[in-house]
């Protein structure tokens, strides 16, 4: 595994820090820096990609050049990635970019591809997953939501659950039951619709802390084109199971939990500990601080040898798997460590102060401590999401240890 940079990687970094520094305004940093989720604010994340595509090219630099993609090394992902961390840039939403856009570029017509991949791009389209049901989650293939054939058009009644940002989309990519016969991964459908069809409604699933992210969706008689099928009728499981490799491999989780430390560390520096001295003074803080920084070391090189095994051709298997576990368990446990060093100045819930728009008249305690809270409780959903760490720890099981 060989990780130091080239003269060009090093150069590529240069390009990249100048273009942070020149376009990323100060109102992106702040939603940035307010993120409590992996999910940036709507408006901030939109506007950035609006920036990135019109004078870069780089809203989706990891699809193929034909279709407005870069030709980047893994090495330059890692790279854009880090600086992107680095300079507290808003993340880009994911479903069409990270997830819908490269299942195009690979198994779309040429006439899907040719429609919808610009339109991902500019952000005209914004896209939602619609997978998870009421009862199917981890089991995704007992899902039933149904689509009952009628003519050139299916027609749906059933419904989709924790549907993240599905009130901003106009588009969906869903799997619907087409098909009761035969093992449960078969007659399922990968289906794209627009959500502004009759008979779809929206219901905001508000979490605990105030924040809409997820949605529950209902169809009812919901008339959809069979134009819009990718791939092929009743085999959406393969689709589906092509699409997870982007949704899995598509986290770079080391550079922005380097940020997060750092911030930890700056947070600890001013808080007072129980000792009379500063908290990062402090002996038993100390080594919990240590101890996550070598963790996140040992992230840090999975995350390297992933990537020289993706510059060789090489599948990571279940390396993947591994990292979203111990990627996501680390990020809890920063979240975790900043609360402890914020102490009770963790606690007021200072809603405006959180909305990158708002304006706040007085904040309490420092601002970087304003999202520390909502941060630390939104990053428990990390390990159910993206498939939950226990199935991660199933394919481990079946994968490396023949279980
Ligand atoms: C913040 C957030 C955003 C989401 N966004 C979307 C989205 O945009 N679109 C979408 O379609 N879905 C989305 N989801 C849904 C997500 O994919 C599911 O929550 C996830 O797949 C788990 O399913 P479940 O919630 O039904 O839990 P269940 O599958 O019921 O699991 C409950 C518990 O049992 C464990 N478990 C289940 N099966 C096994 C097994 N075989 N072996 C061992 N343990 C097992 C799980 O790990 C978990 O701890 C989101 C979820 C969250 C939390």
């Amino acid at each position: 595994m060989d990780i130091s940079l080239s003269p060009a990687e090093q150069q590529f970094r240069e390009e990249v820090r100048t273009f942070l520094a020149e376009n990323l305004t100060e109102d992106l940093r702040k939603a940035g820096r307010l993120m409590t989720s992996v999910f940036a604010d709507y408006e901030a994340a939109m506007a950035w990609q609006k920036i990135l595509h019109e004078k870069k090219g780089w809203a989706a630099p990891h699809w193929p050049k034909k279709f407005g993609g870069t030709d980047w090394t893994v090495m330059q992902h890692y790279i854009y990635g880090e600086e992107c961390a680095k300079a507290e840039a808003p993340n880009l939403l994911p479903m069409g970019l990270q997830m819908l856009g490269p299942l195009l570029c690979g198994k779309g017509t040429a006439e899907q591809q040719q429609q919808l991949l610009p339109r991902i791009l500019t952000g005209e389209d914004f896209w939602c997953q619609g997978y998870s049901e009421p009862g199917s989650g981890s089991d995704l293939a007992s899902l039933a939501c149904k689509a009952e054939s009628d003519g050139d058009h299916f027609v749906i009644n059933g419904s989709k659950i924790w549907t993240t940002y599905a009130h901003f989309s106009n588009k969906m990519f869903c799997l619907v039951r087409t098909d009761n016969t035969g093992k449960p991964q078969q007659g399922i459908t990968f289906l794209l619709l627009d959500m502004k069809t009759p008979g779809i409604t929206v219901d905001p699933i508000i979490s605990f802390t105030g924040e809409h992210e997820q949605n529950q969706v209902f169809f009812e008689n919901v008339r959809v084109p069979k134009s819009g099928i990718v791939g092929k009728e009743n085999d959406g499981w393969t689709v589906a199971k092509y699409l997870l490799e982007f949704e899995r491999g598509g986290n770079a989780y080391g550079p922005r939990m380097r940020v997060a430390i750092d911030k930890v560390k700056r947070i600890a520096s001013r808080e007072s500990g129980s000792l009379g001295g500063r908290l990062i003074d402090e002996p038993a803080f100390r080594n919990k601080l240590a101890a996550a920084e070598i963790e996140l070391l040992a992230v840090e090189f999975s995350e390297h040898r992933v990537m020289a095994a993706l510059t060789h051709g090489q599948n990571p298997g279940a390396a993947a798997s591994m990292l979203k576990i111990r990627g996501t368990e680390m990020s809890q446990k920063i979240t975790e460590l900043a609360v402890e060093a914020l102490g009770w100045h963790a606690l007021p819930f200072q809603e405006e102060a959180l909305d990158p728009r708002g304006k706040p008249e007085y904040l309490v305690g420092h601002e970087d401590g304003v999202p520390v809270a909502s941060h630390y409780f939104n990053t428990r959903a990390a390990s159910i999401y993206g498939g939950s760490n226990e199935i991660q720890r199933n394919i481990i099981a079946k994968m490396v240890l023949g279980l």
